[in-house]
């Protein structure tokens, strides 16, 4: 069926690199975004964040002691009715159910049991997931007995805690601790690229997985410990290897995620955490939406390889001037982007999908390429000598001197004497100056300035 030179493979071992998601469910009110914000506050940035985007506030990355997992608050619908409520619910713990490895369910100690926390609990006890039975607003030892109640509901061991204060934390932290591994490094080697197919629903994601991978090829090479289950798969092109990450769970195009968009963006999230380049699928025929922002936001945030790509275009009335209004209309939505070559194809029809492993290749080389600091100070000085940065009261801000401090995404230390002084439209002329000198076309950069010791 594939016109490409691919043999693929399930590779079992890369499931172990993803991380554990724990799904926060409950009523509304109960708790779960305070709690969260509780989780996800103790994280920090590795490199400052980009301004001009918020983080999704449902989703998030938590590393306590060693070890990280992904926590999901299922909350933030905005119910209109009870009936309505109750419906997301449902929808909200189903998924959960499907999604996560282990289920933090919380009450509210304040306002007792109600019917739909049973109907919540009854739906968690049929699962073999590990379910984390939780009870929230306990603020101190003296309001434990607001939580006998929900010994009413029958299952054990019920945790009292607080959002808030953080009393009884650490015993549901730990708790959740016992069921995610310790992280485990990348084996040895030089590590594959590792490739994730996002988008809304029905852009083709599972139509283009089956292109590229061949949907009638058999198992080739099977790597030790490969499970039926095993999400991810090795894909040989031109003798290098790629991984496509997640592929599995797009194949098996997952019923309830289908259909509720908000989960399909935490898929994506999570596949992004996981990548390094991303393909962002578009369906040409709807334009970019809201949902196609933010998850194109959150690769750029995380610093992956973009490729953009514009699927459908079999189905687009096109003359000599489509193709540069589509992709102005793509610019204007996702103006950070401005990186990311774009890219149109049929997964259906098969078109141009040779032409997407030619970006893939361009791509990867550029994102692991390193500049020595000899050169690069040869560009600051010349740089900044032609357009110097500016002042900081009345004293010049000067750069002294600039490093590559690592690759994927390519990351420069830039040691100056005012940092914060340094206007944002500057950085940005310099990321451009940087991709233009050192041929980073397609790739993110990471700038960080540091105030000179
Ligand atoms: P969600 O709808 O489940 O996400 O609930 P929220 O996190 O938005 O919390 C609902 C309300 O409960 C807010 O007013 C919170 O301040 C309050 N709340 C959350 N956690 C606690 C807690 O541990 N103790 C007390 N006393 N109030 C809490
Ligand atoms: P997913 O939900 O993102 O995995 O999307 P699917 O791969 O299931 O595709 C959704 C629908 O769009 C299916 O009916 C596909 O046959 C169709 N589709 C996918 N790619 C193309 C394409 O390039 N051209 C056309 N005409 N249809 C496509």
């Amino acid at each position: 069926m594939t016109a490409f030179p691919i043999v693929w493979y399930s590779f079992g071992m890369a499931k172990s690199t993803r991380k554990k998601l724990v799904a926060l469910v409950g009523r509304p009110n109960v708790g779960k975004s305070t709690l969260f914000n509780m989780l996800t506050g103790t994280r920090r940035a590795l490199v400052e964040d980009t301004p001009g985007l918020t983080r999704d506030r449902n989703y998030g990355e938590v590393t306590i002691r060693d070890k990280s997992f992904i926590v999901v608050d299922t909350g933030g619908f905005e119910p209109t009715t009870e009936d309505v409520m109750l419906s997301q619910m449902r929808t909200q713990t189903l998924v959960a159910v499907e999604q996560a490895d282990i289920i933090v369910f919380m009450g509210d100690a304040k306002a007792g049991i109600t019917p739909s926390d049973y109907e919540i609990v009854r739906t968690l006890q049929r699962t073999d997931k590990t379910v984390l039975y939780a009870v929230n607003k306990v603020d101190s030892e003296k309001q434990e007995n607001f939580a006998v109640d929900f010994f009413g509901l029958g299952v054990e061991p019920i945790y009292p805690v607080s959002a808030i204060t953080g009393y009884g934390a650490d015993e549901l932290i730990d708790a959740i601790l016992e069921g995610i591994p310790e992280s485990i490094s990348e084996p040895a080697g030089e590590p594959l690229t590792k490739i994730a197919v996002v988008g809304r629903p029905n852009t083709g994601k599972s139509t283009l997985i089956n292109l590229l991978l061949g949907e009638e090829r058999l198992v080739a090479n099977p790597a030790p410990g490969t499970t039926r289950d095993s999400i991810d798969t090795v894909v040989k092109y031109h003798g290098k290897e790629y991984v496509f990450i997640d592929t599995a769970g797009i194949r098996r195009r997952a019923r309830i995620v289908d259909r509720v968009e908000k989960y399909s963006v935490i898929k994506a999230f999570q596949s992004i955490d996981r990548a390094d380049i991303v393909l962002v699928l578009l369906d040409a025929t709807e334009g970019v939406t809201d949902q196609d922002a933010r998850i194109a936001g959150y690769a750029y945030e995380k610093g992956r390889g973009v490729i953009i790509l514009l699927n459908k275009w079999d189905l687009v009335q096109k003359d000599s001037n489509t193709i540069h209004a589509f992709t102005a209309h793509v610019r204007e939505f996702l103006k950070y982007l401005q990186y990311a070559p774009i890219l149109t194809l049929s997964a259906l029809k098969g078109t141009r999908a040779v032409k997407l492993f030619g970006l893939i290749e361009e791509m990867e080389s550029v994102y692991r390429k390193r500049v020595g600091t000899a050169e690069l100070n040869k560009f600051i000085e010349e740089t900044t000598t032609s357009h110097p940065p500016g002042m900081h009261h009345k004293k010049p801000i000067k750069i002294y001197y600039l490093t590559q401090v690592r690759t994927a995404p390519p990351t420069f230390m830039f040691f100056c004497n005012y940092p914060e002084s340094i206007h944002f439209s500057y950085k940005r002329f310099l990321e451009n100056r940087l991709r233009e000198a050192f041929d980073f076309r397609g790739s993110p950069l990471r700038l960080v300035l540091k105030k000179r010791q």
